[in-house]
This record gives structure tokens, sequence and C-alpha cells, in this order.
């Protein structure tokens, strides 16, 4: 008998007939000798819907007098969510208990929007799973020092039920959605993309912040952090699959390389097109100038990807960075309005049509020539990159937007990620 935590995307919630499926799912690992917390996300397109109600009356404000309110309405989806699943539980024969995020408490910080779990108290959810209660837990929700209800970004189900897992050390925590695992890249791109049985932690991150919407990146650190077993696996498969068959399932993220298996040195190849690029020319080279333009832009909350600074010419030097598209318009003003003056250029340049492909693989720590085989693969193609960085595992570079698809179906191809890795 172990501690399991489940959690259901909101395709898996979306209708009452899937809720049915979900508790008839949760029956079957219960009837199995588990004790099951589930975690749900709203029903599908349901925060959009609420968070568009709150734009037809006011266009979005900064300020947590708004904010407040926004998290007050858009938690909301979930304990419909919570609500429904714990009546289709108990309709299975099960007892079921729902709490909303106040009632655990899942403390968080005041952060409105975007806030960060501090504290799980499990006392109640323990005793409920002793007295042989399945609980229901209702995700993306939290609620401060104040007593005010917070949400954790979107996306953010997964971390209520990482945290919960982690909480409650349970022995694993089996995200159910709407893909049947972690891929080598995305399908709809490479159709020869595989699921991998498993990926390290630390590859997942990398994979996550580059924009694999599989699970929201806070649940990944929060998993590395406290070492929560994590199961990406369908929940489309019919309820009634054998219970060992779905409990080997999908993508497990792992926290040791293991051993035993050959590890590829490449496991995915991972892409985006949320970044733009800035540069500055003509900049004198002299000390103090990244700070010069980079403290400006941190200062005003914009967040930096990769940076070049080319080498200097008749003491002039050009410098690029990319920051995301979103920042874009506002990080070329504040350049143009405070930072070019004081550096005695006005020459800035942008590009917004820019994507950023990465390899990412753990096993590039302990191999040479990963990443001259990637240039050479885009070379090859006859892709131009236009700046690189590089990290322990993980090699990206930024080429225009236009042969985004063709630089990963290259990648995927230069690294064997069409064959099943060798045993
Ligand atoms: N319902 C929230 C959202 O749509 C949280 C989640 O689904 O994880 O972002
Ligand atoms: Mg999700």
């Amino acid at each position: 008998m172990a501690l399991i935590v489940h959690k259901y995307g909101g395709t898996s919630m979306g209708s009452t007939e899937r809720i049915r499926n979900v508790a008839k799912r949760v029956a079957k690992w219960v009837r199995a000798g588990h004790q099951l917390v589930v975690v749900p996300s709203a029903m599908s397109g349901e925060t959009n819907r609420l968070l568009g109600l709150a734009k037809e009356l006011a266009p979005a404000k900064p300020g947590d007098a708004y904010l407040r309110e926004l998290d007050m309405l858009g938690s909301t989806g979930e304990q419909v969510s919570v609500g429904l699943l714990s009546i289709a539980l108990q309709a299975e024969g099960l007892e079921a208990v729902s709490y909303a995020g106040w009632q655990v408490p899942i403390r968080t910080n005041s952060a409105y929007t975007k806030a960060r779990i501090e504290s799980i108290d499990d006392r109640k959810v323990r005793a409920d799973l002793a007295a042989g209660k399945v609980v229901v837990i209702t995700g993306f929700q939290g609620v401060d020092d104040g007593g005010n209800i917070t949400t954790l970004g979107r996306g953010g189900s997964d971390t209520s039920a990482v945290a919960v897992a982690a909480a409650m050390k349970a022995a694993e925590c089996l995200i159910y959605t709407d893909v049947d695992g972690v891929y080598t890249t995305d399908p709809r791109v490479v159709p020869e993309a595989r699921r991998l049985a498993t990926v390290s932690f630390e590859e997942m991150l990398e994979m996550a912040s580059m924009g694999s919407k599989v699970l929201q990146i806070r649940s990944v650190e929060f998993a590395g952090k406290y070492k929560v077993p994590l199961r990406v696996l369908s929940s489309f498969t019919p309820w009634d699959i054998p219970i060992e068959e779905e409990a080997k399932s999908g993508t497990l993220i792992t926290f040791e390389e293991d051993e035993q298996m050959e590890q590829a040195v490449v496991s995915g190849i991972a892409f985006n097109r949320d970044e733009a690029k800035v540069s500055i020319l003509g900049v004198p080279d002299k000390p103090g100038i990244a700070y010069t333009i980079l403290g400006a832009v941190a200062d005003a909350n914009i967040e930096v990807d990769v940076i070049i600074q080319n080498l200097s010419k008749d003491g002039k030097t050009d410098f690029s960075f990319t920051v995301h598209r979103n920042d874009y318009a506002r990080t070329v003003d504040l350049l143009k309005g405070s930072v070019l003056p004081t550096l005695g250029t006005d020459r800035i340049e942008g590009d917004t049509r820019i994507c950023k492909v990465s390899i990412v693989g753990i096993g590039m720590r302990s191999h040479v020539g990963i990443a001259s085989k990637m240039f050479r693969a885009l070379s090859e193609e006859g892709i131009n990159i236009q700046m690189i960085s590089t990290s322990e595992i993980k090699t990206s570079v930024v080429i225009d937007e236009k042969y985004m698809e063709l630089a990963v179906r290259a990648l995927h191809r230069a690294f064997d990620l069409d064959q099943p890795a060798a045993a």
C-alpha cells in the first residue's frame, strides 16, 4: 500500500463524462490498496473564460487591488472541479472529501497570480486518508497570511500536486495529461519524435524552460528540490487498463543517472519562438558597459536570456541580447530613453523573428564534440547561427525563425533521436 498523488489536467476534467472516468481510474487505484490524494485543474477552458470576464470589465492593471480579485475569480474553476470529482468518487462507492487551498491550508506568499507555496499543513489530509477517504485538493490555489486566496501562475496545478506529494512524502506523483509523456521533441514538428521512458530532472527543467508545456517549470523545480518521484502519463488510456501497465506508462522523471542504462548523449531538442533580439551597435568598449545596459533592463524587471558581445574594433563593440517578445517594445523604449544617450550611440536594432533551438542532454557533460556536431548539422542545412549559448547540459542557438522546423528536424536526425536509445 502506498500513498500516491494523482494530478488531472483540464482536458481530463473537461466534461462530467471525463470526470466520471477520472473517478473510475482513481477507484481502481484505491481498490488496489493505495491511499489517494487527487489534485485536479479547472475544467478545460474555464480559467481562460473566467479571466476573460474580468478583462471585459477592466483591462489588466498592475497593483494588488486588481490582482487580488483576479485570483479570487480565477481560483474558482478548481473549486468546481474538486466538488464535481468528489461527487463522482462517491458515486463510485468511495468515501471522498474535497478541500480548497485555504482549507488544507496550502500557505503561499502574497504575490497574486504567481504566488509561491511556503508550507502545506498535511494533518487534516492524513487523518482523512487514515479514515479510508480519498482526498481531493484544488490545484492552482493557496492562501496567504492575510487569508487572501492566491494562485500559482498558469499551469500551477502541476506545482500544487508536486507540493502536496512532497509535503506528504508520497511514493509517487502521477501527472495525468493529454499527452502520453515527454518526447524527444514536439511530434507536431518531427513525426518521428519518440516518447522517453525516463528523463532526468535536470533535462526536464531545461526542456520546460524552453517551452515544452508538458509541466509547469516550477513543479519540476519543486520535484527536484524535494526529490518527488514524478511521472507524466496519459489520461486518455481506458480507465480499466491493468494498474501494473498504467503504473509503468508515460515518462518517469529521474534524479540519478541510471548506471545500468547507456544514456543517450542528447535526450531532446527544445525550441521556442518567444524571444526577440536587441542589438546596440557602436558601443564604446570599456568597463561597465554590460552593466549599464543590462542593469537598466534588469531594474525594469525584464529577463534577459542569451547575451553576446562582439570583439571590439577601434574601441567600439556591438552588444546583443534576447528578451521575451512581450518585453521587446518596452526594452527598446527603455534603452532609447535612458541608456543609449549615456553610451554615446543611437544605433539600436531589433529582430522579433528569431527562435531559439537547443539540444539538451546530461550526457553532454561527459562527451566532447557535441556542440560542433550541432553546428555541422545546421550548416549542412545552410542555417545561419546568430547567437550561441551553452550550459553543462544544453547548447542553444538563436536562428531566423523561418528555419526553426528545418533546424529541429535536422538536429533530431543528427543525434539519432529517431532511433530508440541503445539498451
Ligand atoms: N487552471 C489553471 C490554468 O489554466 C491551472 C492549471 O490548469 O494548472 O492555468
Ligand atoms: Mg497543464
